[in-house]
């Protein structure tokens, strides 16, 4: 069966609704859809108790067990919500992605007095001023939690960097020796630091605690997989190695996403490279590609939508995607697919041969919110994208076999999948962001004959493949057909 990724969040999901047990009662209806893998948010304690998503991450071992940062349960509810919503998404046959921040922390239990060298913020690399020392929240106990799991302190030995009062620190221990781990991001000179207390990966003590945790986390939770965030701030190198540790930990493959949020094609081939592809990554050119071709409505070139994309060049690792918790309106890098382009982006991810589709929440569910912070902020009302179903279940049933494209128009593009075993897998899609028409395309020889309708249709719109497995398929304008073969009509 194909493989269908759902991100079972989005940023402004509310906190009384407890997300846990949402996505226990959800799991039917998403096995139902065909998908295979439910990436749940950050599960640990997060430095804002339950106000934040989870990336602020306090304690990885804080599951919603303890009584720290004012509240037991996280935002999405009690360790053993989230163990029973993991064992019920498992029953139905579905694995499991854990959200993975090792980045940063925040919000220490404790001050201590370091010694750092304060550095420009557009230019990690130039530092400002001479060694001084500073009081910062740097030194983590986790009292609430007292030594349960591991009795390991983070103290400023383990972290490379802070923020204080001024700027960005960079801290002066034996491990960072004045300089920024290497990462391969070069925006800011280096871009090692992007909040909290930046964790240092050159102190062998941390590489041990995370590997514990990192078993301690599969032992108790039973996830499958892994969504890794913020790739562009951590050493290359650091992932690669616990990632191995955990496989042969657990003598198994472990399904490995990783975010590296950057819209260049050359740097994310490079990632890839850099870590021997253990690590399949979002397609982040191509989430820009659909975000341009909605703004530009019929001006844009569909035949361009795949130019520069990962699917195109690595397909067998690149996660594909339309939108997700950051690209979401209000957000700081908003970059929202419009809603009448949604069906077109859809059915691109969905229907192809090419990449692993990771379904937005919200796509499905839709939302309500406005930023809590602000009380000016718009209310944002997103409505579920209505074809979304449909579109799944034509992945889980008969999307499958050769594919053949017709790019030729700026227009309207197209593409047939010939089918699978059943004989009437297989179909047919056009996509047009301008006027209405049609396009010749083939089926394959053994579908002679055969009828197909337009599943996206409500009125009866059918055509006959003539003898070659061809037919003339038609598409409204601004629309997207999607063509199945007619099982009642026997050829
Ligand atoms: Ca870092």
């Amino acid at each position: 069966m194909n493989v269908t990724i759902f991100q079972f969040f989005h940023w402004y999901f509310p906190a009384a609704q407890n997300l846990w047990n949402h996505s226990k009662e959800k799991a039917q209806h998403l096995a139902d859809l065909g998908v295979t893998h439910v990436w749940l948010p950050p599960a640990y304690k997060s430095a804002n108790g339950t106000e934040e998503p989870g990336y602020a991450v306090y304690d990885l071992y804080d599951l919603g067990e303890f009584d720290q940062k004012g509240t037991v349960r996280t935002k999405y509810g009690t360790k053993q919500e989230y163990i029973d919503c993991i064992n019920v998404i498992h029953e139905k046959k579905m694995q499991v992605l854990a959200d993975i921040v090792l980045n940063h922390k925040l919000g220490a239990d404790e001050q201590e007095e370091i010694p750092v060298i304060q550095v420009k913020e557009d230019n990690r690399n130039e530092k400002t001023g001479d060694e001084k020392r500073i009081v910062a929240y740097t030194r983590f106990t986790f009292p609430g939690r007292n030594n349960m799991y591991s009795d390991y302190v983070w103290d400023w030995h383990s972290f490379t960097g802070v923020h204080g009062k001024e700027g960005i620190y960079l801290i002066l221990n034996e491990h960072t020796s004045g300089e920024w781990d290497k990462v391969m991001e070069e925006e800011f000179g280096n871009y090692d630091y992007l909040m909290g207390c930046d964790i240092e990966f050159r102190n062998p003590a941390v590489l041990e605690e995370l590997k514990k945790w990192g078993e301690w986390y599969m032992e108790t939770t039973g996830i499958d997989g892994f969504r890794l965030d913020a790739l562009k701030h951590i050493n290359v190198d650091f992932y690669p190695g616990w990632l191995s540790f955990l496989r042969e930990k657990f003598q198994k493959e472990i399904f490995c996403m990783g975010e590296y949020w950057k819209s260049d094609l050359d740097t994310l081939l490079r990632y890839m490279d850099a870590t021997s592809g253990m690590i399949q990554l979002f397609d982040v050119p191509l989430h820009f590609n659909f975000h341009k071709a909605a703004r530009g409505g019929k001006e844009f070139d569909l035949r361009t939508i795949f130019d520069n994309t990962l699917v195109k060049a690595r397909p067998e690792l690149a996660i594909t995607f339309v939108d997700n918790h950051d690209t979401q309106p209000l957000q700081s890098l908003e970059s929202w697919v419009d809603p009448w382009f949604k069906p077109h982006a859809y059915a691109m991810v969905l229907l192809r041969e090419q990449g692993i589709p990771c379904v937005f929440y919200t796509a499905l569910y839709g939302a309500s919110y406005a930023d809590g912070k602000d009380g000016n902020t718009p209310r944002i009302d997103i409505p579920p994208t209505a074809e979304l179903e449909t579109l799944m279940k034509v992945r889980r049933d008969k999307a499958y076999g050769t594919q053949a494209d017709y790019f030729d128009d700026a227009h309207i593009i197209g593409w047939t999948r010939s089918g699978a075993d059943d004989p009437y897998s297989g179909c047919a899609v056009l996509i047009c962001n301008g006027e209405g028409g049609e396009k010749t395309m083939s089926m394959g020889e053994k579908h002679s004959g055969k009828t197909m309708f337009n599943v996206l249709d409500d009125q009866p719109n059918e055509i006959v493949l003539n003898d070659k497995g061809e037919g003339v398929f038609t598409v409204d304008g601004g629309k997207v057909s999607v063509w199945l073969l007619k099982e009642s009509n026997e050829k």
